[in-house]
């Protein structure tokens, strides 16, 4: 049906009506006051977001901008860097860092599983000569809805006393606690169509007194994406190229309602969205991708036994005009995902298990009770 579509992705995520309405006017000059003080009002709200008082810079891409601008900016040529890869996004920054020269060690774990703390642990005590100049990973792998146990290894690599946290925080931001301060993260990497409730085309990236001291050093080739320009624009409330202004606009209006909200009650909201889904497809008989207690609270990945995911997915979008993501790579046709990641309600998440389930009975492959999805999703709802 025409504009009745729902995102149920990881991203772009659904834009409230309220930050639509704010960017539905005639843009402004960049280096006008009033921009100014959009650009004040924001930063002061993005480190809110992270919990930081560092220094968080707006760039006009995607998120992996910001994540190449993290890596680019606090590395040089041949630095050892070890990188987590349990999934998609892990082997993106792995190709990162190679691409810009960077001697790359691969911590590895199956998709699905989460990345093992000991893992870094022990690569971190083994590098006595201090070779090791930052850790690469990725807190909530989209690919396959597993979190990982980033607080546990920013403490090992804090141990190790010189390497940096480069962490992707792009579906966790705003989806769960990333407290950049207290967790001692050096770099955060995250983009606007995830969390914040807003259409693609902004990048952040928060960066620590020890990163910049790093960025003093760095030699790898960086012109637009030289985050000590933005720093140094940011410290004078502005931008050192022309911003995506209306996405400013929208970013304070979505920041405004994420305060509004409250960090707590929206951790407590994905939380609470994470459980609802993954009970409903228990109550199914779907199997989760992501090892039990490793789920993210943005997305639940579905591996549906001896159905083809794809064709269940196809299936929703047609009849019920849910958009839920499909399997990467290898797992295409074996997974299906579903966003709650940012504006996303319990009427979204109960309508989404509904759909699932009223498709598989339509499809004939509905094995359980009638109802039990929507029943089970309906009480962790309300707990
Ligand atoms: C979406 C996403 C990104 C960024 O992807 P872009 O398409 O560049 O915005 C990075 N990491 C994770 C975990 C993501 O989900």
């Amino acid at each position: 049906m025409q504009d009745k579509l729902t995102l149920m992705i990881p991203g772009p995520t659904p834009v409230p009506e309220t930050v639509l309405q704010a960017m539905a006017r005639h843009p402004i000059g960049h280096r006008s006051a009033d921009f100014q003080k959009i650009v004040r009002r924001t930063t002061e709200q993005l480190q809110w977001l992270h919990q930081t008082k560092n220094d968080v810079l707006v760039i006009t891409g995607s998120g992996t901008a910001a994540m190449e601008a993290g890596i680019i900016n606090v590395l040089s040529r041949g630095d050892k860097v070890l990188c987590g890869d349990n999934g998609k996004f892990g082997e993106r920054w792995v190709k990162v860092a190679k691409a810009y020269g960077l001697d790359v060690q691969v911590i590895k774990a199956e998709w699905g599983q989460p990345l093992d703390p000991e893992a870094f642990r022990a690569a971190l005590e083994a590098d006595s000569a201090k070779a090791i100049k930052a850790v690469i990973l990725t807190h909530s792998e989209t690919s396959t809805g597993v979190i990982n146990d980033l607080e546990s290894i920013a403490r090992h690599v804090k141990a190790h006393g010189t390497a940096l946290t480069i962490a992707d925080c792009v579906t966790s931001l705003g989806a769960c606690s990333v407290p950049m301060d207290a967790w001692g993260i050096d770099v955060i990497g995250s983009g606007s169509q995830k969390g914040y409730m807003m259409p693609p085309g902004l990048a952040f990236v928060a960066v620590s007194e020890r990163a910049w001291a790093a960025y003093e050093r760095s030699d790898l080739p960086k012109f637009y994406l030289d985050l000590g320009k933005y720093r140094k624009s940011a410290h004078a409330d502005s931008n050192p190229f022309t911003p995506a202004i209306n996405l400013y606009f929208a970013l304070q209006a979505a920041l405004e309602m994420m305060q509004a909200e409250g960090l707590e009650a929206i951790f407590a909201r994905h939380a609470r969205h994470r459980a609802a889904a993954q009970a409903g497809m228990h109550a199914i008989g779907l199997p989760l991708y992501a090892a039990a207690g490793h789920g993210s609270p943005a997305i639940t990945a579905v591996a549906p036994q001896g159905i083809d995911a794809e064709s269940l997915r196809k299936t929703v979008k047609e009849r019920f005009d849910i958009l839920l993501a499909g399997g990467q790579d290898h797992l295409k046709g074996h997974v299906f995902r579903i966003g709650h990641l940012g504006f996303v309600c319990d009427r979204d998440v109960l309508t989404a298990v509904a759909a699932i389930e009223a498709t598989l009975q339509e499809l004939g492959l509905h094995k359980g009770t009638p109802g039990a999805g929507v029943a089970a999703c309906a009480a962790a709802l309300a707990r």
